[in-house]
């Protein structure tokens, strides 16, 4: 096999299985029949292979002599340079002569650097004998020796004339230089080619090996044909680079090259999801694969220790780093930022105007996924759960199935639980997740598992009293009614339980989930009537495909006990909390065909095709979703009641829409994560638009442009979103703490990019 590498000069890279063992190499060494080679090894690969390369110059008739040194990083010195020099002036090698590097990626640079200044340059070829150089260091023509003060110094750009590979010299190759070799290959797949991923998921690495070694190496093709002197482009290829630099020296070189890149591409994923800026569960691909090839996949330091290792790398001058980062397996991009701003917790995005065009599969309903995992952890049988997105809020339910000593296996939006519940002394971090919290609660009370419960932001302040009072008086002990971390022990007795159902239906839920658990029977007798009814509604359908059945008797529920959930599938449907964003977006300026809906849903947030529809949006049915287009809007009267959620994006729409609209009762919005009546009153006002809260109501007289500005999320993910709906229709706007997506939706601005959406995102804003 024959690839061209068309940099300057161009070169080809001959791959051709057992060349060198069958002497068959001698064909590639013709046409220097009559010059002098000199031969540039290690004594490793010299006792393996220099007898075969000899030969097969001796059959074309071209002279050679070698130079052997110790082999390791410690020898890509400027000493050993020196001795090489030496010994090519007195074999008397010429500019007419060449240079052949046979070995790893040490003999590669060293060999490289001395063929770029000795005489001023004269030809090489590259003959890699490990996995790394066949896929990286032999192309691109990079070369650089060590200095004390750190490593690739001093170098140059400096192309080979051929490259050699045959991978059957791959079977002599040692475990570890393998990995260091797939680290390498795994860094293509991650940020150019998603097959290549997958395959090195699925296929035989050695059986396959050419295969690879040819896909690597033309992806390496393209990116140094792009940028040869690793000017902008080919950066993209210092993926995981940087932190595995700063890992490489903290661990004093203990840790090897491509395993250091290898954790240093996870924790760089992790540290961009965080943010954002990658697709939530990719880091969690690369650490699976890296798992599979017995990679390591963390290290002891953190991030902040890393960080400083690797911004005061000689190379890493000025106050802005490039970073490497990918958005999803197979799409890489560059980043700069200012390096005091890494670690900023704060995230600011700048967004232009655009109009939302396309197709978008709306992620899984959070709302399914937490009842689903709570089933699943109560389940007595594995059970799978399909399509679920890694939210932060979904990560703190599943956490609650790891505490609780559930087996636990993400692979692809496929959530597998199973084994048994076998700790009863659990500490658990909700984070700032008021489902996982509240379930929890009564979940935990009912398997009478005592437990210490902490959380962050306003989750300590949201209400749970009327829980907690319930809990108390059937036999639990809880230590606090109101504030985080809270203590909680005691088995739960069955009975009568009173709940007002117009404060959080979140406490009816969890007593649901948990009351079938108990040996005697229950009831849960509403005070209040139910608000928010679609979420019990939900709670219960969930439950009934766990085989647990519940009994709805006017403002009563009937809970047989003795009970068991046993489900072995269970598939979330699209969340309508979150398409609502798209649909709106697409009734403001677009045409949008949201997917992966189910149109029979009994999520309460469907109902926003229907008011989108009142208002006058264009809606047509696919056989998944709907194609949202916009059209002039007119003011509607909405009630809040069952669709709380629904409430930010309802607001900026109606502020673009004809005439007077009304959101009514919308009192109960101040419990949610920011006090939310005031924080869509404060920013439509904000925004220029006329706006009033009058007995439980907003009232907002919609306008044709809002003011831009800067606008806070309130660390809400519902706020964020509808700034950046807002800002398709109206001037520049930007997010202060714009993060706050990653709670319900982290892919929520590569979604907003898909569909054309414009932004930059700014850290520490
Ligand atoms: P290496 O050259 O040190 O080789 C690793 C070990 O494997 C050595 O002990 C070597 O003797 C042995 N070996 C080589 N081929 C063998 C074979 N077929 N069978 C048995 N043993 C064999 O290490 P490496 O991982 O190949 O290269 C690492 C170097 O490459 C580093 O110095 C790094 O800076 C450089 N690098 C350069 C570039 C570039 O673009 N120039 C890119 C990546 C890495």
């Amino acid at each position: 096999m024959i690839i061209n590498i068309n940099t300057k000069p161009q070169y080809k890279v001959l791959l051709q299985s057992g060349c060198i063992g069958n002497g068959s190499i001698k064909a590639f060494f013709s046409e220097y029949q009559g010059m002098k080679a000199a031969i540039i090894t290690d004594n490793n690969v010299a006792k393996l292979y220099l007898k075969n390369i000899q030969d097969g110059l001796k059959q074309a008739g071209v002279d050679n002599s070698f130079f052997i040194f110790n082999a390791g990083e410690q020898s890509k010195s400027l000493s050993t340079v020196e001795q090489i020099y030496n010994f090519l002036s007195n074999n008397n090698i010429t500019r007419a002569d060449i240079i052949i590097a046979l070995g790893g990626g040490v003999v590669g640079d060293i060999a490289g650097f001395v063929a770029a200044t000795y005489l001023r340059g004269i030809k090489y070829i590259q003959v890699p004998t490990t996995l790394l150089a066949m896929v990286d260091s032999s192309i691109g023509g990079k070369t650089a020796i060590n200095l004390t003060a750190g490593k690739n110094l001093v170098g140059s750009f400096y192309q080979p004339s051929k490259v050699i590979i045959d991978t059957l010299v791959l079977q002599s190759l040692g475990f570890t230089e393998w990995q260091n070799g797939i680290g390498e290959m795994i860094k293509y797949g991650a940020i150019a080619d998603k097959q290549l991923f997958n395959m090195l998921g699925e296929l035989d690495i050695k059986e396959n090996i050419e295969k690879f070694v040819d896909k690597c190496i033309r992806i390496k093709k393209s990116i140094v044909e792009k940028d040869m002197l690793d000017l902008g482009e080919r950066q993209i290829l210092n993926f995981g680079h940087t932190l595995g630099h700063a890992i490489e020296k903290h661990s004093h070189f203990t840790m090897s090259h491509g395993k250091a890149v290898g954790v240093g591409m996870v924790l760089i994923s992790q540290w961009a999801e965080s943010i954002c800026l990658t697709r939530s569960g990719t880091a969690l691909k690369i650490k699976q694969l890296l798992d599979k090839y017995g990679m390591p996949t963390h290290y002891q330091a953190d991030l902040s220790t890393l960080w400083e290792y690797a911004t005061n790398d000689k190379k890493a001058k000025g106050h802005t780093i490039t970073l490497a980062i990918i958005e999803n397996i197979g799409e890489g991009r560059l980043l700069d930022i200012k390096k005091d701003k890494f670690l900023s917790e704060s995230v600011n995005v700048q967004i232009t105007p655009s109009k939302l065009k396309g197709k978008i599969i709306v992620p899984p309903s959070k709302s399914m996924a937490h009842r689903a995992i709570f089933c699943a952890i109560l389940s007595t049988v594995e059970c799978i759960i399909e399509n679920i997105e890694l939210s932060q809020d979904i990560i703190a339910t599943i956490n609650v199935a790891k505490r609780l000593g559930k087996q636990v296996c993400y692979d692809n939006g496929n959530l597998t639980i199973s084994g048994q519940i076998t700790n009863k002394d659990i500490t658990i971090d909700c984070n700032e997740s008021g489902t996982t919290f509240r379930f929890l609660l009564a979940v935990l009370s009912a398997l009478g598992v005592k437990a210490n419960i902490t959380g962050k932001e306003r989750l300590g302040q949201r209400p749970y009293s009327m829980l907690v009072n319930q809990l108390i008086s059937k036999g639990v002990e809880i230590d606090s009614q109101s504030g985080l971390p809270i203590n909680i022990k005691g088995q739960l007795q069955g009975g009568d339980f009173y709940l007002p159902g117009n404060v959080s239906s979140q406490f009816i839920s969890g007593l649901l989930l948990a009351l079938p658990l108990l040996p005697s029977d229950s009831r849960i007798i509403l005070t209040q009537p139910l608000q928010s009814s679609a979420y019990v509604d939900m709670t219960l359908s969930c439950m009934d495909s766990f085989g647990v059945i519940i009994e709805k008797r006017a403002e009563s529920f009937y809970v047989k006990g003795n009970q068991s959930y046993k489900c072995k599938q269970y598939c979330v449907e699209g969340d309508f909390s979150n398409a609502a964003f798209w649909a709106c977006g697409a009734a403001l300026t677009g045409k949008v065909d949201i997917l992966g809906l189910n149109k029979n849903s009994i999520q309460g947030d469907r109902q926003i095709i229907t008011i989108l529809k009142e208002m006058g949006a264009e809606i047509k049915e696919l056989p998944k979703g709907y194609r949202i287009e916009s059209a002039s809007l007119k003011g509607v009267e909405v009630d809040a009641e069952n669709i709380p959620d629904l409430v930010p994006i309802l607001s900026i729409i109606m502020a673009f829409a004809e005439g007077k609209s009304i959101i009514k009762n919308t009192q109960r919005l101040q419990l949610k994560e920011c006090d939310r009546q005031k924080a869509v009153v404060e920013t439509l006002l904000k925004m220029g638009v006329e706006t009033v809260i009058k007995d439980n109501h907003i009232i907002i007289v919609g306008t044709t442009r809002l003011k831009n500005g800067v606008f806070e999320s309130y660390n809400d993910h519902r706020m964020a979103m509808s700034l950046a709906i807002a800002a398709t229709a109206s001037g520049e706007i930007s997010i202060k703490g714009a993060q706050a997506v990653a709670k319900s939706y982290p892919n929520f601005y590569l979604d907003y990019k898909k569909l054309g959406g414009k932004y930059v995102i700014n850290l520490g804003g």
